[in-house]
């Protein structure tokens, strides 16, 4: 099959064709429940960019050697082209998401639904993902995807729609309809965020981004105030908050000074949802005490919550922005994607 693949780190991204367009072998049917998906779509996303820098490299590749050469893509999407012998539940031709960590199901992180705290493997991360023509997955990883929704259209959401959809969904489980909730960054995980606040709470939303386009598609999705992060964001969000802050505040950013202003706009009682990540959190413990604010970490989401988000995307109360590439494109994507270039995701499609 045709794929993707990086070969090499690049620190500072100053090569701009990080990865190469490859004849490598097909994926295989290995375990007797595994599936081999043919790719309809393959969301590129930041963490891929970070990993072509390294970062992960502590984590997945700590003596720099034994993780390249990979095939990037952990947010996929298709057709089910083959299936072991122990699958049930689905046929060739399936459409069908594919949740991005392969757990075992027997762990007791599994067994309670924590699939992102169990033992296993992340595809596009630290073994062959969904740049390319097939992946190689497990039938445990599989949402079937409505008529009404196309692999290309989606395959974003089985990362960015999911982490944003957890943050938002706890988000919403605490907020009464006079409350107020902002969103920072209205990116591709945030405008994804902001629909699934619309769809699941009362709240007003507030969303601060400096990009006047993230704005205007904030709006669109159903933000009730429009704030531009132009440095005086902190005051704005209190003024339209009593002069307290919001009971929630999801941070789609988590860089460049947003975790002190997003923790500035949190009332006393409330919870920040750190989403986007880069700088370290700094906050006085008497602070904490104080105010008695949360701090709530999130990470991507379990295979249910992937199920519910394909249902709010089934009702039309979710809708994706993409900007779709082929997958010959996929240096052009990612330097895109560094460039601040695309609203919503970009997928790259075979
Ligand atoms: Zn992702």
């Amino acid at each position: 099959m045709k794929a993707q693949v990086l070969h090499k780190y690049d620190p500072d991204l100053s090569s701009g064709s990080w990865v190469n367009l490859e004849d490598v072998d097909d994926p295989k049917i290995e375990k007797s429940t595994d599936v081999v998906v043919r790719i309809g779509g393959a969301g590129v996303c930041r963490t891929d960019l970070h990993i072509v820098e390294g970062i992960w490299m502590p984590h997945m590749d700590p003596d720099g050697n034994s993780l390249l050469p990979l095939i990037m893509g952990h947010e996929n999407a298709g057709w089910i082209e083959e299936i072991g012998p122990e699958v049930e539940g689905f046929s060739v031709g399936d459409p069908v998401i594919v949740h991005p960590k392969i757990t075992g199901g027997t762990c007791l992180a599994c067994r309670r639904g924590h699939d992102m705290h169990g033992d296993g493997t992340f595809p596009g991360l630290d073994s062959n993902g969904g740049y390319a023509e097939y992946l190689q997955t497990t039938s445990r990883n599989l949402v079937k995807l409505p008529k009404t929704l196309a692999p290309k259209d989606v395959a974003p959401y089985s990362d960015a729609g999911l982490t944003a959809y957890r943050a938002a969904k706890k988000a919403a489980q605490q907020l009464l309809p006079d409350h107020s909730v902002v969103v920072i960054g209205a990116g591709g995980l945030g405008h994804i965020g902001i629909q699934v606040l619309r769809a699941m709470c009362a709240a007003t939303i507030i969303v601060v981004d400096i990009n006047d386009n993230a704005l205007e598609l904030a709006g669109k999705g159903g933000a009730d105030h429009l704030v531009k992060a132009d440095g005086s964001e902190v005051d704005a969000v209190k003024l339209l908050t009593n002069g307290l802050g919001a009971e929630a505040v999801i941070d789609f950013v988590g860089e460049k000074g947003t975790t002190k202003k997003g923790l500035d706009m949190t009332r006393p009682m409330g919870s920040y949802y750190i989403v986007g990540y880069g700088e370290d959190i700094q906050i006085p413990t008497v602070d904490m005490i104080i105010t008695e604010r949360n701090i709530i970490g999130n990470l991507v989401g379990t295979w249910a919550e992937l199920t519910e988000l394909m249902a709010l995307a089934d009702r039309g109360l979710v809708d994706l922005e993409t900007r779709h590439y082929s997958l010959s494109e996929a240096n052009q994507a990612l330097l895109d994607l560094h460039h601040g270039k695309i609203q919503g995701r970009a997928v790259l499609v075979p």
